[in-house]
């Protein structure tokens, strides 16, 4: 059971993206949205923020606490909304078939470099096969300009240096979608359970806030996912 794209709406005349089904709401916001709104779009559910450090580390819902250092979440009980911030960094949803476990990854070369998408595939164990996976909204190759000092730093990923491009000297575009991609395909998962939005953030004037294109603005895109709850009256 892919996951399927969310699809553009609005709240209180701001616009996001949601994808909605019997036991389960993920998406992600745009410009429009600050973590007030968030709070108004689900009132009543407690939403687990955690202080971002470009890690690999991943708490579930039973280990977060109000100011978790990780850059990953996992729900393991309905209830409860994960949030991941980004503003050109890649967030990564996933969620197994029954809809009883889910959550979101904050993916940046640092994220990536790290191997937090190996830790979860750790995680998940046996169970990798029964989840899917939706790469949402980020900073597209053709934006993302690197250095070089980078490649040696993925010399040992299996993808290797399949996701730098030159562009010029010293120069590199780094293709973070790719590196995942590849990453979970190698681990075992299947690539229709792999989907993706393909929209750009740095490309997405007036849509969504890019770090790389707006400096240090502030805004971030809060990218949601919560587990509803099994029961006729829902969770
Ligand atoms: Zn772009």
């Amino acid at each position: 059971m892919a996951l399927t794209d969310p699809v553009a709406g609005s709240f209180a005349g701001k616009r996001l993206f949601i994808h909605e089904e019997n036991k389960l709401q993920f998406g992600y916001t745009t410009a429009d949205f600050n973590s007030r709104d968030l709070k108004h779009l689900f009132p009543a559910r407690p939403l687990l923020f955690l202080k971002q450090v470009h890690s690999a580390r991943i708490v579930s819902d039973a280990e977060w606490r109000v100011g978790s250092e990780a850059d990953g979440l996992l729900l393991e009980r309905p209830g409860m909304v994960a949030v991941i911030q980004t503003a050109d960094c890649l967030p990564l949803f996933f969620c197994d078939d029954s809809r009883r476990r889910g959550g979101i990854l904050h993916v940046g070369w640092r994220g990536l470099q790290q191997g937090i998408e190996e830790k979860l595939i750790a995680r998940l164990g046996k169970e990798l096969g029964d989840f899917s996976f939706f790469l949402g909204p980020a900073i597209e190759k053709s934006c993302y300009e690197v250095g070089e000092e980078l490649l040696g730093l993925f010399a040992e990923k299996s993808y290797g240096e399949r996701i730098f491009s030159p562009v010029r000297p010293g120069k590199y575009s780094l293709d973070i979608r790719s590196g995942l991609e590849l990453s979970l395909l190698s681990a075992g998962v299947a690539a229709e359970r792999i989907s993706g939005c393909g929209l750009c953030t740095y490309c997405s004037r007036g849509l969504f806030p890019s770090f790389r294109r707006d400096g240090g603005s502030g805004r971030r895109i809060f990218n949601f996912l919560l587990l509803k709850g099994n029961g006729p009256a829902g969770a």
